[in-house]
């Protein structure tokens, strides 16, 4: 749904088409090999013995999102989601929403809601055929974890390791150096059991032991070098309380929980390529011994997103919080899905961004205006025009009197709300007024004209959009020499759809908000939160690139039809840019309204 307008923006003219990528690919194969055909569900995770107790699952595929509730979600995961419940709605399939809260420390309740609000709010739903709700927490998991991690004590493929920290460093040896096998690595199953039960009892203090998967100490690829699957940490969980003192590392907890919920395809970012032969190795093992049913999950990895003056580490992004340095998770600068809604942007626009940057395995970094174009174009045919005075300078009519007989006297006005009309509608109509006195913006109006300048400037005239044609007869000034009130005429007869408007001739129409019916309103003009592309690439400090400017308040004026603005209504401000009626402070005795992105693309220029 291309416009003219945003046709003149290059990054948002690309048409809204799927393309396909190398994950439909490998789907399309499998759903044509029957790869996931004869399996079974058990209507909720478990085990192998679960779900070949179940039906033939009535979900073609089962991919799932799998958040760890220590932050608020971002633009990144906002890829990953618009991914995984998008490949799931395509193919008949389902998306369950899975929080990883296997790590004891850093989760919050409050973290959940936000995470369930914004992927719901993103249009995305973890609902079976039937209804059944797909929504899962990985610590209802544990149980089952420790049973696979003793299974695998038993099959003599992982240890109990109490070598020291620095020591189990030093052996891991790196990448030119094979490691060296640990003292411990050779014990007797018998004596792993009972030295992992004593972990479990909370015998040991952290840190003292680790229960290690026995593989290869000298693989080329370090993440199959006997990679830690639990740790003691006496730590009290959010869910579990303190039923556990040892958790499992997170390399082991991922693929056992995709394995429980029966996910088909397990998609992630491309850090974990390298961890992607493990998985295998601890899937493999499971299924072989009937723990988990068959076919297990398969790992696939993408390149994650890299969006331009934005940095989307949940670290960071909460160090902004905490510092005080931004209002909140919900601060319209924020790359946080909460605050890309309070600043203005919908579901449509960033599920489209989602759609047009794609999914590949390549590095590359998206330019900002890439997603503020998605906007513009959603907003494009949907948000109301208004004409608002952001820098007011008062303007007299001086013949008002003499022309209409009357000082008082206002006249009716009206203008489109849309460019177009929707299928078999009329074009929506704005009402205001115009008299004696208008709010215009200060720089609209120039004692001495620069060179090219169209506006007002005594002796010239303009058209006040939607009024009549007036024509500058000069200015008032205060002691320091600051205009303080513009003077003009106004020319009979010209009001904008009356009859014979046109017949003066003019270069410029301006925008302006009638004194009378003008409302005041607080206008929150945002502006990158980072002066540099990539704030946080290479080792930069992001702090030190803030954008001092990212925030300006202003005091505006705004015409009378946005007095019916309720929070989250989006408007076109004509000449400025989309704004919204911001959620949290506006209200109709007290207007706020958020810049969301300029008209067009300004970025770099
Ligand atoms: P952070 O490192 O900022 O905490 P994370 O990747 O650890 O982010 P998770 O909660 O573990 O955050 O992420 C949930 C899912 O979102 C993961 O599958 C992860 O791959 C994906 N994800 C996170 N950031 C991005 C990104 N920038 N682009 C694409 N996917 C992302
Ligand atoms: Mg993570």
């Amino acid at each position: 749904m291309s416009t003219p307008h945003t046709n003149k923006d290059n990054t948002a003219a690309a048409e809204v088409v799927k393309p396909t990528n190398f994950l439909r690919n490998i789907i399309e194969s499998d759903l044509d090999k029957g790869t996931y055909a004869q399996r079974h569900w058990g209507g909720n995770p478990g085990d192998a013995t679960h779900h070949q107790q179940g039906i033939v699952d009535p979900a073609k595929i089962r991919t799932r999102f799998p958040p760890e509730p220590n932050g608020y979600l971002h633009v990144g995961h906002a890829k990953s989601i618009c991914l995984n419940f998008g490949l799931a709605r395509d193919f008949d399939g389902v998306c369950h929403l899975r929080f990883d809260d296997t790590n004891p420390e850093k989760e919050d309740q409050e973290y959940v809601d936000s995470i369930i609000d914004a992927v719901k709010w993103l249009g995305f739903d973890w609902k079976d055929p039937d209804g059944h709700e797909n929504l899962y927490f990985a610590s209802n998991y544990f149980d089952f974890m420790y049973r696979a991690a003793v299974y695998l004590i038993e099959q003599g493929v992982a240890y109990v390791d109490e070598q020291s920290a620095e020591d189990m460093k030093a052996n891991r040896g790196d990448f030119g150096r094979p490691g060296v096998n640990s003292p411990f690595r050779d014990r007797s199953v018998a004596e792993n059991l009972a030295r992992f039960a004593e972990m479990k009892d909370g015998k040991l203090p952290d840190g003292a032991a680790v229960l290690r998967a026995k593989i290869d100490m000298a693989s080329p690829n370090i993440n199959l070098r006997d990679p830690a699957i639990y740790r003691v940490r006496h730590a009290e969980h959010h869910n579990t309380g303190n039923t556990w003192c040892i958790y499992p590392m997170y390399t082991f907890a991922h693929p056992i929980e995709d394995a429980l919920e029966h996910i088909t395809h397990s998609i992630c970012t491309l850090e974990f390529e390298d961890q992607r032969p493990f998985y295998d190795w601890l899937l493999d093992h499971l299924r072989e011994g009937g723990l988990i049913a068959a076919p297990q999950p398969r790992q696939y990895e993408f390149s994650r997103l890299h969006l331009t003056y934005v940095i989307t580490s949940k670290r960071k992004l909460k160090h902004l919080v905490d510092s005080g340095l931004l209002a909140g998770w919900d601060d319209p600068r924020m790359p946080t899905i909460v605050g890309l809604r309070r600043r203005g942007y919908t579901p449509e626009s960033i599920r489209n961004f989602c759609e047009r940057i794609g999914v590949t395995k390549d590095y590359a970094w998206i330019d900002y205006s890439t997603l503020e174009g998605c906007l513009r174009e959603d907003l494009e045919n949907k948000a109301h025009r208004a004409m608002v005075v952001l820098d007011p300078l008062k303007l007299e009519l001086t013949n008002w009197a003499e022309v209409f007989g009357s000082a008082d006297h206002v006249e009716p006005c009206s203008l489109p709300a849309l460019p177009h009309a929707a299928d078999g509608e009329a074009v929506p109509e704005r009402h205001f007024t115009i008299g004696r006195e208008v709010w215009i913006e200060r720089e609209d109006f120039a004692e001495v004209p620069p060179k090219g300048y169209k506006r007002l400037f005594p002796g010239n005239k303009v058209r006040l959009k939607g009024g009549y044609v007036i024509e500058c007869t000069g200015a008032e000034k205060d002691a320091e020499g600051n205009i303080t009130k513009v003077l003009a005429t106004v020319v009979p007869d010209t009001k904008s759809g009356t009859p014979g408007a046109d017949s003066v001739k003019v270069k410029a129409a301006i925008t302006w908000v009638g004194v009378q019916d003008g409302i005041e309103a607080e206008v929150r003009l945002y502006d990158r939160l980072f002066t540099d592309p990539q704030p946080d690439a290479g080792g930069k400090d992001y702090l030190a690139l803030m954008n001092p400017d990212s925030l300006k308040t202003v005091t505006a004026y705004v015409e009378p039809s946005l007095k019916a603005a309720r929070p989250d209504d989006k408007f076109q401000f004509e000449r400025f840019g989309y704004f919204v009626a911001d959620r949290k402070d506006h209200s109709a005795d007290k207007p706020v309204f958020n810049r969301a992105t300029g008209l067009k693309d300004s970025w770099g220029k």
